[in-house]
């Protein structure tokens, strides 16, 4: 395993919502729906058996008038569909003896949705690569790849210079990088549908007060577009309150928290929590999706994919892992173990 950095989990797996999701939003047979469901269970399971810092909190999506109370129950289809079979439906009373803060006409219930220790879910991963005989190599940057009789001459870069090995399957699971990664190899990614769009989404976290405590994940309806979930409502492990993330597709990778955001925060907050005040909020941190879906465009599904048909076996590229890329990780594990063994 090669990793540009210093360390793991320093880009986009420390930047996001730590949330275990369960599957609802996504076109039903994506793999995006298929590897959430799975991954959904895949996670809690080892997180009771390894001890990995979790909460199964559950989520609220809640509408806050007629008309996204219609929305619900096509939500509802769809993620019963994906196999999120616990959603249950709750009308506004319900939905105020279970969280007397939040406003709302209707909402729906998704008792598997948590949130997760993602660092410790990592410090998991890598323990088990290291047993099954993995090797990690920091601060060696990928910066080539080349077809070679058996396989890909992978040129990388580390402190000593330049060097090279051949392996016989390559996977490509570079992140905000693997559009970049397929191009190395060969790839039009342009004419494959493969290049990445940055789309950065901030946080702010909320000061607790009596008024304002959620015991639950609390959401908003979706934007029809799916290209994010709305600005929600999560915790961390420690019970610290964080709204987030927005939407804004950006040229460049820069993580900077444009305070003039507070406002729009506080105006989509304030539907859902109408007693938050908007001294309440504070810039916390940003987080940058690896989207291929172009602003204002269709939903794109992750690409999980062999390149035999490009005239490169054994090469698996990972393209697009946005959310529910955490949740899913265990599962996208797997799926890529199945494509790297039809190929061994
Ligand atoms: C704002 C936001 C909120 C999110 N919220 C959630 C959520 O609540 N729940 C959920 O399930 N998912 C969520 N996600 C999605 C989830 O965080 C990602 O899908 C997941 O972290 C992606 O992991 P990854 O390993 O594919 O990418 P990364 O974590 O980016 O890892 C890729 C690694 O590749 C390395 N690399 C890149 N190029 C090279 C190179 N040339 N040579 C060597 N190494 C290289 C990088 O240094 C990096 O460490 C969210 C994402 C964002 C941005």
């Amino acid at each position: 395993m090669l990793e540009k950095n210093d360390g793991f989990g320093l880009e986009t797996s420390s930047r996001h919502s730590g949330v275990i999701h369960a599957g609802i939003y996504y076109p039903q047979d994506s793999l995006k729906a298929k590897l959430c469901v799975a991954g959904n269970r895949i996670l809690y399971e080892l997180c009771g058996r390894y001890d990995i810092g979790h909460k199964r909190l559950g989520k609220l999506i809640v509408a806050t008038n007629d008309e996204e109370s219609g929305e619900l129950e096509a939500l509802l289809e769809r993620g019963r569909r994906n196999g999120a079979e616990d959603l249950k439906l709750l009308s506004r009373q319900e939905l105020k003896e279970l969280e007397p803060n939040v406003a709302g006409v209707a909402a729906i219930l998704s008792p598997s949705s948590g949130i997760i220790d993602s660092h410790g879910l990592m410090q998991y991963f890598i323990a088990r690569a290291g047993e099954g005989g993995a090797q990690i190599a920091y601060q060696t940057k990928v910066v080539g790849i080349e077809r070679a009789a058996e396989g890909y001459e992978v040129r990388v870069e580390d402190g000593g210079g330049e060097s090279s090995f051949i392996t016989r399957v390559l996977v490509n699971s570079a992140g905000l990088y693997s559009d970049k990664m397929a191009e190395l190899a060969g790839i039009d990614i342009d004419r494959a549908g493969y290049r990445l769009h940055y789309c950065k989404g901030d946080y702010f976290s909320l000061r607790s007060r009596q008024s304002t405590r959620v015991n639950r994940l609390i959401y908003p309806v979706p934007p029809s577009n799916i290209a994010g979930m709305g600005i929600h409502i999560t915790f961390d492990l420690e019970g610290r309150v964080r709204l987030g993330p927005d939407i804004e597709y950006v040229d460049r990778l820069d993580y900077a928290i444009d305070r003039r955001e507070q406002k729009l925060f506080y105006n989509s907050v304030k539907r859902l929590l109408p007693s938050i005040e908007y001294g309440d909020l504070e810039p916390e941190m940003a987080g940058i999706r690896p989207k291929l879906q172009e602003p204002g465009g269709e939903f794109r599904d992750f690409v999980i994919r062999d390149e035999t048909d490009r005239g490169l076996p054994g090469l698996v590229n990972l393209i697009g892992i946005e959310s529910p890329g955490l949740t899913a990780a265990p599962a996208i594990a797997e799926y890529v173990g199945g494509v790297v063994e039809e190929r061994l």
